[in-house]
């Protein structure tokens, strides 16, 4: 069965940072990938004089160049407003009809229990852990429950199981995808997002290391991988 990737993220540059690699080796090994951006990107620069609509338009073409260079079929952009991304209905009932529509066998997401990691020195996003609570209440069960949002049925988007979700983890990875071969693509694609780093080569930099540094975790060791945690869901009985 060919496989269908949905990557979510809640930011346009989410997806190139957390999986694009692991996306470009599955298209290259004939998946069909999607992804999907839940907000408008509107908080994303330190410029409070850019006007909203703007910036929203720069990241989405910056996004979508990225896309484009991963080979992505269609990126689906939402207009829930960043940093503002709250688990309610409206956000699942969007997540849920794209799920229906493009029928994904893997979904990827971020972690929604990552607050920070005091090793790394970081805290996480809350439209991050957001996006990746909802992203996984769709996954399972509301995409493949019928009786979740019924109005749906009317527009033939028919239940769907999601059989793989692939969380984007740094520090609780159990999954690690060889990205030895696609890692130069996918820092490239980063390179895309220029509204939203200062100094590139630094960022993608920090990021080769980070994805070194999870191929030392993964067995047998790789040269370069971007760490998951796998979960596989069974069809209903
Ligand atoms: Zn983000």
């Amino acid at each position: 069965m060919k496989q269908i990737i949905l990557a979510i993220g809640a930011h346009p540059d989410d997806i190139d940072i957390g999986c694009s690699g692991t996306v470009a080796k599955f298209v290259k090994e004939g998946a069909d990938a999607f992804y999907l951006v839940l907000t408008d990107g509107s908080k994303g620069s330190e410029d409070a004089k850019i006007p909203n609509r703007e910036l929203i338009k720069i990241r989405q073409a910056e996004q979508q160049e990225a896309a484009d260079l991963m080979g992505v079929k269609q990126v689906f952009f939402l207009d829930f407003v960043d940093g503002e991304l709250e688990n309610t209905p409206a956000l699942r009932k969007q997540i849920v009809k794209i799920i229906r529509q493009i029928k994904p066998t893997t979904v990827i997401c971020w972690d929604p229990t990552l607050f920070y990691d005091a090793d790394r020195m970081f805290i996480n996003h809350p439209d991050h852990r957001k996006s990746g609570e909802a992203t996984m209440d769709c996954v399972y069960p509301f995409a493949r429950n019928a009786r979740t949002f019924p109005e749906l049925l009317d527009e033939g988007l028919e239940p769907h199981v999601v059989e793989e979700l692939l969380i984007m983890s740094f520090g609780k990875a159990n999954y690690f995808v060889d990205i030895s071969e696609t890692i130069d693509k996918k820092l490239k694609a980063l390179a895309c997002h220029k509204s939203q780093f200062n100094d590139i080569k630094k960022f993608t930099e920090m990021i080769r290391g980070m994805n070194k540094m999870a191929g030392q975790k993964a067995k047998p060791k790789l040269k370069f991988a971007e760490g998951f945690i796998r979960i596989t869901l069974r069809k209903p009985n």
